[in-house]
């Protein structure tokens, strides 16, 4: 019976003079969304942005397609009465109940909004007649306006709007209204939900991927890409760096004390994450990581990390519980993904015993014995990149 959803936003809605930037991407973003679904109309209208529907449309994959895009703060399916005069509201939004509720046995509440100021009627009159209205055609409904079972509300425009569903949409800011970052995306759990968070701000990703080869296989790169697949489902195209990083990390292996190879390696994915970050303009570098997870994730190692990259880097997940980031990667469908059981570059070459506070003075003076060669390798790796459209 829905041939349109009327699309709610809440925090874009304060961006002042901005707003009409935020909300043109936000349609923008639905209309890409839906494209691939069928020919539906997206549309502006004060403060609100409608979407018509094709013909034959699926409900369930529509509204599901709309979950995933953030700034949406609800979707409501609505039913459009093309002629607002009273007598036509008043029908329209009887047979509304009449349609959406079969046994007509529920406490009510009528909310209407008046965007059409010149309507007749004031939006408190709307609420008490048409309240009025459904008591008297459906002889079991009863109004109360504090905690009614079923809000029905009556938006006047050049239309009228009539809904009574509202299905949570993901909240957050829509995509590519607040610059790009790359995020270091490994096959783990924490980086792809790390990719989530910051694009659920408005953010727009590039990702940068270390693979290893020959100790790393295809099938781990393959999970990487289908885990950024899953991302772009929410975050929309994804341009994926897989940078071969298997000779410096084999240098570093030889030149270096090996309970640091973990962190000198994280150096090396962090420089060349900027570079690649330079390049594709992002504003900042983006990572999963989350203090104390791991020995390269302590206070002592980020600090370590952090020092060789002047761009800002995001940490979503700094302060976030293990148990927490499982359950959105659950919720975001990348779980599945995530613990396919194909090792990433980092497990071949660990110590045993990694250092967990790594003296920054003692880390610049390993590095140091990588000078000769380290430059060119690194050169190499960043001209050899290869770039995977992933959407
Ligand atoms: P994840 O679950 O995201 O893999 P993790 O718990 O395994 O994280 P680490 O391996 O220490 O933790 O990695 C910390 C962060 O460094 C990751 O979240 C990711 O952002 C980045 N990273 C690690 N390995 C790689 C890689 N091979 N390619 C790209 N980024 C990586
Ligand atoms: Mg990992």
């Amino acid at each position: 019976m829905f041939k349109a959803f009327l699309i709610k936003y809440a925090e874009i809605g304060l961006k002042g003079k901005n707003r009409y930037l935020f909300e043109n991407a936000l349609r923008d973003r639905i209309a890409r969304v839906l494209k691939s679904l069928g020919k539906y109309t997206v549309y502006k209208e004060q403060g609100r942005i409608f979407v018509k529907c094709p013909d034959g449309y699926d409900y369930d994959e529509t509204v599901d397609a709309l979950q995933r895009v953030f700034g949406i703060s609800s979707i409501c399916p609505v039913v459009i009465i093309e002629d607002s005069d009273w007598d036509s509201l008043t029908q329209g939004v009887g047979d509304y109940v009449e349609a959406m509720y079969p046994d007509k046995d529920f406490t009510f509440k009528v909310v209407a909004k008046r965007a059409d100021k010149t309507y007749p009627l004031t939006s408190p009159e709307i609420c008490s007649e048409m309240g009025a209205y459904l008591l008297d055609r459906f002889s079991n409904l009863r109004v109360d306006v504090h905690k009614p079972s079923v809000r029905i509300s009556v938006e006047v425009r050049e239309q009228a709007y009539v809904y009574s569903i509202v299905i949570p949409g993901p909240g957050g800011m829509p995509v590519g209204s607040c610059g790009k970052a790359m995020l270091l995306l490994s096959g783990g759990i924490d980086s792809p939900v790390a990719g989530y968070m910051i694009s659920k701000r408005g953010v727009s990703l590039s990702a940068v991927y270390f693979h290893a080869p020959p100790y790393t296989s295809e099938r781990a790169k393959q999970k990487v890409v289908d885990l950024a697949k899953g991302l772009a489902k929410y975050t929309g195209r994804i341009k994926l760096y897989v940078v071969n990083f298997t000779d410096i990390q084999l240098e570093i292996y030889e030149k270096c004390p090996h309970d640091e190879l973990t962190i000198i390696m994280r150096r090396y994915m962090m420089r060349i994450a900027e570079r690649l970050a330079i390049e594709e303009e992002c504003l900042g570098l983006v990572t999963g990581e989350s203090i104390g997870q791991v020995a390269s994730q302590t206070m002592q190692s980020l600090a370590s990390t952090n020092e060789v990259c002047s761009m800002p880097v995001y940490r979503p997940l700094i302060a976030f519980d293990k148990k927490d980031i499982v359950e959105i990667s659950k919720k975001i469908d990348t779980y599945e993904t995530s613990i396919q059981p194909f090792e990433d570059c980092c497990t071949i070459f660990v110590a045993k015993h990694p250092v967990t506070k790594p003296r920054l003075k003692a880390i610049r003076i390993s590095e140091r014995k990588l000078e000769e060669s380290i430059d060119e390798l690194v050169e190499t790796a960043i001209e050899a990149v290869e770039v995977i459209d992933v959407w």
